[in-house]
């Protein structure tokens, strides 16, 4: 298959070329596009051979469910079994935007849509190529980020043609995206609400909106001895080729450990990476040395984190070490995603 990149400003909305986009889900075939949080790659939600034909381009296990894209508030009560005041508060404060609930699903959305579950993950994101695109779709847009299954969610369009390219029919190029993390995740279906997947929108902005809202006891540890809820979160995502592991504790001692595994790494002849901050970065002797930005920056650091992971792939990188994000917020995202990547590799200095 030839895939066509074309190229979208989001100020100016080529109309043509969203049309054939959308024209493309309309016929069963799939497209990439960007959102705010990272690129998506987009099938009809309502078709259950679309979704199939997601899995395979992503080369993703079918059990792992995908999210429905919406443009319009008024598309949401087809997709569920009923809108709960929950979902009306969250939507009122948080759409359009990198937010996703969980809601039981209605007879309209295929099992194949929702990995077999009887809930359903919607989004309404906020990218004006994004909402153009899915109402030119039909309005209902299946879309897991663009990325070929156990690789980072790709946050500039190259990035997808190097994952997808020959498998899908279309990539609608628009640029870097603003966030750079995948959306947060709450369930609505329980009481109180859980956060399935931390992200921009967080636990305090939710909890601020509903009141009590929990975190899955799974996200932060490995051994929690429960089973993750989102199916998605039982595959090691994320992942660069290199072994990478977290190193946290004060900042001079994490410093000191890392040189002294790298200099461990060198002399066994491997090519070594480090992820850190700008007021650190000087200070490691790493064959890859890469900062997030200033520490005080979290959104910065969440915006290059999966650009930097897939850098390191670039440039072959086999033993990789990184500094440690603890904190509230927005920190609980990179935290999350970073663990993942290091397949919960950390170490306490
Ligand atoms: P991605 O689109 O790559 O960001 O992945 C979608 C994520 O949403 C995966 O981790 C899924 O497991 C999760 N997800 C999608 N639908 C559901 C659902 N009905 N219940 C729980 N998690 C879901
Ligand atoms: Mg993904």
């Amino acid at each position: 298959m030839n895939t066509r990149v074309v190229r979208i400003d989001e100020q100016h909305i080529d109309e043509a070329l969203i049309r054939e986009a959308g024209w493309i889900i309309k016929k069963g075939g799939l497209v990439a596009f960007p959102t705010e949080t990272v690129y998506g790659l987009g099938g009809d939600a309502l078709n259950p051979d679309s979704s199939k034909k997601i899995y395979e381009a992503k080369g993703r296990p079918s059990d792992n469910p995908l999210i429905v894209h919406i443009a319009r508030m008024e598309d949401l009560p087809a997709l569920v079994r009923t809108v709960p005041e929950t979902a009306k508060k969250l939507a009122q404060a948080f759409w359009p935007g990198p937010l996703t609930m969980i809601l039981e699903k209605s007879e309209a959305v295929p099992k194949e849509t929702t990995g077999g579950l009887a809930t359903v993950a919607v989004r309404m994101p906020s990218h004006p190529t994004a909402k153009a695109f899915i109402e030119a779709a039909g309005g209902y847009v299946a879309a897991p980020s663009a990325n070929r299954s156990g690789r980072p969610s790709p946050t500039v369009a190259g990035y997808v043609v190097e994952d997808l390219d020959g498998r899908i029919e279309m990539i609608l190029d628009g640029g870097d995206v603003e966030l750079g993390l995948e959306s947060t995740i709450v369930d609505l279906t329980v009481e109180p609400p859980v956060i399935l997947r931390p992200g921009f929108v967080t636990q305090e902005a939710l909890a601020g909106a509903l009141g009590k809202v929990e975190l899955d006891v799974t996200l932060f540890s490995e051994d929690s001895g429960q089973a993750p809820k989102a199916p998605g979160m039982k595959y090691r995502h994320y992942a660069p080729k290199g072994e990478l592991t977290i190193v946290r504790g004060a900042s001079a001692a994490v410093t000191a450990y890392i040189n002294e595994r790298l200099s461990e790494g060198r002399k066994h002849n491997k090519k070594t990476g480090v992820i850190a901050t700008d007021e650190t970065i000087g200070e490691y002797r790493a064959d890859v040395p890469r900062s997030v930005g200033k520490r005080t920056d979290v959104n910065a650091v969440a915006k290059g984190l999966y650009r930097i992971l897939r850098e390191f792939d670039d440039e072959g990188v086999e033993l990789i070490y990184s500094e440690s994000f603890d904190g509230d917020g927005v920190s609980q995202a990179v935290m999350n995603r970073l663990l993942k990547a290091a397949g919960h590799r950390m170490i306490n200095v």
